[in-house]
């Protein structure tokens, strides 16, 4: 096992579709260096294109 790093706090997040409010995705970020909500444009396969997902609980 690899020793953690020091202060690197990953934390993991869902990221949701914000046409259909699934979740599609989950990814993890660096709360330090990633303050604000995640968006991102991903594509959704319930909607069958690509939409804006945002970071949720
Ligand atoms: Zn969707």
């Amino acid at each position: 096992m690899a020793k953690k790093s020091g202060g690197d706090i990953r934390i993991v997040v869902n990221l949701a579709c914000e046409e259909c409010k699934r979740k599609n995705y989950s990814t993890t970020k660096n709360k330090r260096n990633t303050q604000a909500r995640l968006e991102l444009k991903k594509y959704c396969p319930w909607d069958k294109k690509v939409t804006l997902h945002k970071e949720t609980k």
